[in-house]
């Protein structure tokens, strides 16, 4: 299987966007991640995955913790930002969730303490034990084939 078609397919499974946070020496630090699930109601426990070669990974692995924002479709810009793809001098501001430095105006939170890391290949699945919650009406930014995209027929879910 070479690189090109794995990304190629998996690219064909549709996914919103995340930025996770975590912060370590009184750093914050965010990273762009499509790679979220959700895995368990009790206890309740989300998966991450994060390359090994992210800047990411020795931070959560020593904050011991993360949180997730989940973007709006306004926020294809942050996505790009946080993926390393947007030169900016613009500095981020982040909002506080429950303690938490997260993405604002996101439409979701998702605060967790690491209950287990396990490597796999070349990334660390990351799983998380929530710990905090928090969501409003609104619509996500899509990913899809490598783009980003937003849902044209939406109705919010009251
Ligand atoms: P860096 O490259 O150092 O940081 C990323 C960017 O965030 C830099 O521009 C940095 O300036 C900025 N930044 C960080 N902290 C702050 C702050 N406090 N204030 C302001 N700016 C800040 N990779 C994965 O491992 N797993 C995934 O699931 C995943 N999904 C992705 C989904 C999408 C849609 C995209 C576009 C990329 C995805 N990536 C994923 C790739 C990943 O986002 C990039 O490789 C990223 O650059 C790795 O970040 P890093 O931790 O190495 O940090
Ligand atoms: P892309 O076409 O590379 O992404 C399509 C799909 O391929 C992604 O949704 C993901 O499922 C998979 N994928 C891509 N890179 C991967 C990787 N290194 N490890 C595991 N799965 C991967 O999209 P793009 O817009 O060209 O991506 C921009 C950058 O972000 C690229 O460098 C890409 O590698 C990275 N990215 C990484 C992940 C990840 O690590 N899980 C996910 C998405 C994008």
């Amino acid at each position: 299987v070479d690189d090109k078609s794995f990304r190629d397919v998996l690219g064909r499974w549709v996914t919103g966007v995340a930025v996770i946070t975590t912060v370590w020496k009184d750093q914050v630090h965010g990273m762009t991640d499509n790679a979220v699930m959700s895995v368990s109601l009790k206890p309740p426990l989300i998966l991450i995955s994060i390359d090994e070669k992210a800047s990411m990974l020795a931070k959560v692995r020593a904050a011991n913790n993360f949180a997730v924002s989940i973007l709006s479709s306004e926020q294809k810009a942050l996505s790009q930002h946080f993926a390393g793809q947007r030169q900016s001098k613009e500095t981020v501001d982040f909002d506080g969730f429950m303690g938490w430095p997260v993405i604002k105006n996101a439409l979701a939170y998702i605060a967790c303490k690491v209950h287990d890391a396990r490597q796999a290949g070349d990334h660390v699945l990351f799983l998380g034990e929530v710990e905090h919650l928090w969501a409003r009406s609104g619509r996500p930014l899509i990913f899809y084939q490598g783009r980003y995209h937003a849902l044209q027929d939406m109705e919010d879910k009251k």
